[in-house]
């Protein structure tokens, strides 16, 4: 049954998309990520810097608000898995995502591929995206100074 004022044989209109996009790039120069916040706006997780995707809407937090989830698309392949031994001896399984290019990793989810498959955040690596094609993102040597001599 057709909605009602829509008709099935009217072609719908192109509805640009009310929020803007950010385009990602791996080093390499391989496009990756497309998101509707920046990279440097998204939450850093303290374990390893990563920056924090949130796939699903949180739960209700105090006075009901909920933090929606970020819209966006990964191009990337599979990768190993890594189990990390946290600081309280607890262990944390990673499931890698790998740029499909150069194999480079980009970041990990908590839940098996693929990518946005139930988990509730996905993690990029710091450094290992770049806003302009063929450029290394200015975090890519993770903090370290190229001392002059
Ligand atoms: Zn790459």
């Amino acid at each position: 049954m057709p909605y009602p004022g829509k008709s099935p044989h009217r072609p719908q209109p192109h509805v640009e998309p009310k929020f803007p996009l950010y385009t990602y790039y791996c080093i390499c120069g391989e496009f990756v990520l497309v998101c509707n916040t920046l990279l440097e706006q998204l939450a850093q997780r303290p374990m390893d810097h990563s920056r924090v995707l949130r796939c699903l809407d949180s739960s209700p937090g105090e006075g009901g608000q909920r933090i929606p989830a970020h819209i966006y698309k990964i191009s990337a392949s599979q990768g190993p898995i890594q189990v990390i031994q946290r600081d309280d001896n607890s262990f944390e399984r990673q499931y890698m995502f790998l740029c499909t290019r150069c194999q480079l990793p980009i970041g990990y989810e908590h839940t098996a591929p693929p990518l946005k498959s139930g988990g509730k955040f996905t993690f990029i690596l710091p450094g290992a995206l770049s806003r302009q094609q063929g450029l290394a993102p200015p975090d890519v040597l993770l903090g370290e100074k190229i001392q002059a001599t």
